[in-house]
């Protein structure tokens, strides 16, 4: 995934006429903090996991980036996310840098109590290094709401009331509202725009998505309530399609008894690899990355990919998907509804104040959808594919912050 992430930077830097020197210097990570976590089962056998953080690059402000609790954790895979943490939040123009970490750990196999002590001993260990002007950590695969009221928790023992050291904490723990299906938002905001530049809306859409999570289950509904036909959904187990559209709050509800689609009654079942080449107007990966690689791209039919999903495409592919006219809003822009919001919660909390549900969206749809404009406007300007064009637009960005910041003999050309 770190190839993945270098690839494309290379590929917008190349746009951007960008010196070597400074290719190395926003690619390097600035810190990067692997931690031992020693706890005990709760019929005190010792348990030992790794814990990583790596904080990409601060030009921007302080850093930001979710934590990720599964056994593919390890070193490089936080830095690649990391890596681009700092380019979504460049693109979306939110005032924060880019980092990311996690735990290697398969939470299933433990009970609520011992992940509660991997959390908090996770906390201990990091704490020097995390802070709400320095690393602001928030939730990504397998890690909820639940988990950041623990860290915010465990971070103000040491420091004093903290609410702000991580976000997408519960509500009453000072969460914003919004925050948990702000992701899910900004994927249809950033499609309605896509749609709108081919003259279309939502309305009669057939949409096909991967993964039923917090991002997939929310664009699906989300997506739905516009008028859009949800025609099939897979997750790590199976698939289910209906091809009047699925009835998705009814799947909700299955979902959160079953933890996964498979056996949903209200469809057909299928292998769940077919998700991607399904017959759909707009496919929306949303559950882990590489899913559309070289040997499933060319089977794509669906015109629109919006990758809720970070990494879901490999370069590759992308490469097949651009020379087919497949419009692929890329991850960066696409789920950056997330780390948004994130930032509205950060926004409130540094400030001691809530705002109401309605400013949240309001506020989300103008940054997700003048974003998308910027994207497209870098697009036309360079001749390039909307991902190239994200990574050109943040590099710029960054770039241009380090560069004032501490290098001033070289200059983006843009
Ligand atoms: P989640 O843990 O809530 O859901 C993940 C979903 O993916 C589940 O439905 C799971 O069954 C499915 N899945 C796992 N392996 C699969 C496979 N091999 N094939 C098909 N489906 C599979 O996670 P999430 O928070 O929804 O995150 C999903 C993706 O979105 C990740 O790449 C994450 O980094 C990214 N993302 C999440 C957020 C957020 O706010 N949660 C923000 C930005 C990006």
């Amino acid at each position: 995934m770190l190839e993945a992430s270098h690839h494309y930077f290379h590929k917008a830097a190349t746009v951007l006429d960008l010196s070597d020197k400074l290719r190395d210097i926003l690619l390097t990570p600035r810190r990067v903090v692997k931690v031992e976590i020693v706890t005990e089962t709760d019929d005190g056998k010792l348990l030992k996991h790794l814990g990583f953080r790596v904080q990409h690059n601060a030009a921007r402000g302080p850093m930001k980036g979710g934590l990720r609790y599964h056994p593919t954790v390890d070193e490089d895979h936080a830095t690649a996310l990391a890596n681009l943490m700092t380019w979504k939040t460049a693109v979306v123009d939110i005032p924060y840098g880019g980092a990311k970490g996690g735990i290697n750990v398969d939470p299933t196999k433990l009970t609520d109590n011992e992940l509660q002590s991997v959390t908090r001993e996770f906390v201990t260990r990091i704490k020097e290094v995390i802070g709400p002007m320095q690393d602001i950590p928030a939730p990504d695969v397998n890690t909820n709401a639940k988990i950041m009221g623990w860290i915010m928790d465990e971070y103000s023992r040491h420091y004093g009331f903290s609410p702000a050291v991580v976000t997408g904490k519960p509500l009453q723990l000072f969460g914003s509202p919004g925050r948990e299906e702000a992701t899910g938002r900004g994927v249809m905001y950033t499609l309605e725009e896509a749609l709108k530049d081919q003259g279309k809306t939502l309305e009669g859409q057939r949409v096909a998505v991967q993964g039923f999570g917090n991002v997939g289950s929310n664009a699906a509904r989300l997506i739905g309530e516009q008028g859009a036909r949800i025609v099939a959904v897979a997750d790590h187990i199976g698939g289910v399609s209906n091809k009047d559209g699925l009835d998705i709050l009814a799947l909700i509800e299955y979902v959160r008894d079953k933890r996964t689609v498979d056996g949903f009654s209200g469809g057909d079942a299928f292998e769940k690899d077919e998700i991607i080449a399904w017959d759909a107007d707009v496919l929306i990966p949303a559950a882990i990355e590489d899913v559309i690689h070289k040997h499933n791209a060319g089977t794509v039919r669906a015109n629109i990919i919006v990758e809720g999903a970070n990494g879901p495409t490999t370069p590759e592919a992308d490469e097949i998907l651009v020379q087919r006219g497949v419009t692929v809003i890329p991850d960066i822009l696409a789920n950056a509804g997330g780390v948004t919001v994130s930032y509205f919660e950060w926004a409130q909390n540094v400030q001691h104040y809530r705002w109401e549900l309605e400013r949240v969206n309001d506020e989300l749809s103008k940054i997700m959808r003048r974003s998308y404009a910027a994207v497209c406007d870098v697009a036309q300007q360079k001749k390039v594919d909307l991902r190239t064009a994200a990574f050109v637009l943040a590099i710029h960005r960054v770039g241009e912050a380090a560069l004032a910041r501490r290098y001033t003999r070289e200059e983006i050309r843009f």
